[in-house]
């Protein structure tokens, strides 16, 4: 046996002729694979989107930012986003120039906003003070804004990044402020750029934000670029056969309203998108080992070794991800029944998937958490003192390569400083 609930995987040939079981045991799990054919085909589903010649696709990279992820997305002629001065590090260490990355800060100190200046990177500045202390650092600098059109969207309250009801962007009602600050220091506002939120399933939220940006981009006379920003959503219901978002459709509406808004503004400006998930989420799988199935009161608990230290989002957001389950022995399951697939983390919040039909599962099988490249890696954590897993990816050839070594217990000393007791 061996791939006992696996359609998912199948039909995209995920594994590429690969035993699961084996990569589980060859690397230990929990594990994080990638597949370097499915992440080059997200990059270019995206890039092709659009035919208006002045489109560039920047890879929002905290969705995932492994420096061998990072090179295979350059290659593919992406440019990135960096939201810290640790992702323009890792950035530029995968071979971004400066000019190819474009730092959108969020409440940053001076000196992190001096960080990105000196490494000449495009920056965004998301209020009046931030600007106010961009001018001071950078007179005479080239600048961007984010504005917040008072359009959201997301899967859930806490990734909604625009409208009435969050933190990020600059009211349009203040644009005036913003043209004063530009003069005050001197500034060139070279973009404006929004992110309404992340995992839209349909384009309309989208299309609407992008009219609402334009109509603030007619304020601002010789922009380079608008960045309409991220937030494409993935299926994460696959087994149930959700259907993706059409991109062919989307691509379509957003060349719509570029053509009718460059006619009228009379430059060809750059337009850019930011989306991390769309190209991230789905070229990973955790490959994890159950080491317990139990019966507590009414439940039945199918523990393995994926907690929230690994994968976050299900604790964070309340989000699904498909489970598939293989098993090595010939052991055939007796049929499906519900089960709730928990980690090792103590915490009852700790959960994986609650009530899953899944075929009857036994200690040893590996299970396969779907669509994990998005804000996975990225969220891990040592919580409980547990080590951050492995990541591994299957090139194209199916050959099988190691891009970050699992943490070792003295990683966990690594920053620790001892007192003289
Ligand atoms: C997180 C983020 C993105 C990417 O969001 P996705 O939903 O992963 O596409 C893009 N832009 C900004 C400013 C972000 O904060």
């Amino acid at each position: 046996m061996s791939k006992l609930y696996s359609r998912v995987t199948d039909e995209m040939n995920y594994f590429e002729g690969k035993d699961p079981v084996a990569l589980a045991k060859e690397y230990q799990t929990p594990l994080y694979v990638y597949n370097e054919r499915i992440l080059r085909q997200r990059c270019r589903d995206l890039k092709n989107m659009v035919k208006y010649p002045n489109f560039v696709v920047d890879y929002s990279a905290k969705a995932n930012c492994n420096l061998a992820f990072l090179q295979i997305v350059k290659s593919e002629g992406l440019e990135v986003d960096a939201m810290s001065p640790g992702e323009i590090y890792v950035e530029r260490q995968a071979g971004f120039a400066p000019e190819e990355i474009f730092y959108i800060g969020n409440n940053v100190s001076a000196e992190e906003m001096q960080y990105a200046i000196d490494a000449g990177v495009h920056i965004s500045v998301d209020s009046l003070s931030q600007l106010e202390q961009f001018g001071q650092l950078a007179p005479g600098h080239e600048v961007a804004v984010r504005f917040n059109p008072g359009v959201g969207a997301g899967h859930h309250e806490k990734v909604v990044t625009a409208g009435k009801k969050t933190k990020f962007g600059i009211e349009p009602k203040y644009i005036p402020q913003v043209k004063e600050l530009l003069k005050k220091y001197n500034l060139k506002l070279i973009g404006i750029n929004q992110h309404i939120g992340s995992l839209f399933m349909t384009g309309e939220a989208f299309t609407a934000s992008i009219g609402a940006l334009f109509e603030i981009a007619k304020q601002f006379p010789g922009l380079k670029f608008i960045d309409m920003g991220g937030g494409f959503g993935i299926p994460y219901r696959k087994e149930e056969g959700e259907a993706p978002l059409d991109i062919k459709e989307l691509g379509e509406a957003i060349d719509r309203a570029i053509s009718a808004f460059v006619k009228e503004y009379g430059e060809q400006v750059t337009f850019r998108i930011e989306p991390g998930r769309y190209i991230s989420a789905e070229c990973s799988v955790i490959l994890s080992r159950v080491h317990s199935v139990k019966q507590n009161h009414d439940k039945k608990y199918v523990g393995c070794d994926c907690g929230f230290n690994v994968l976050q989002r299900p604790i964070m957001y309340d989000s699904y991800h498909g489970i598939e389950v293989y098993r090595e022995s010939e052991q055939p399951s007796k049929g499906t029944e519900a089960v709730t697939v928990v980690g090792n983390i103590c915490e009852s919040g700790d959960i994986l998937a609650k009530d899953r039909v899944l075929p009857e599962i036994f200690k040893g099988d590996v299970l396969g958490i779907l669509d994990a490249g998005a804000y996975g890696f990225t969220m891990a954590s040592n919580y409980n003192n547990r080590l951050r897993p492995a990541e591994v990816l299957i090139r194209e050839n199916g050959e099988v390569v190691l891009i970050r070594e699992r943490e070792t217990l003295d990683d966990l000393m690594r920053h620790m400083i001892p007192l003289n007791v």
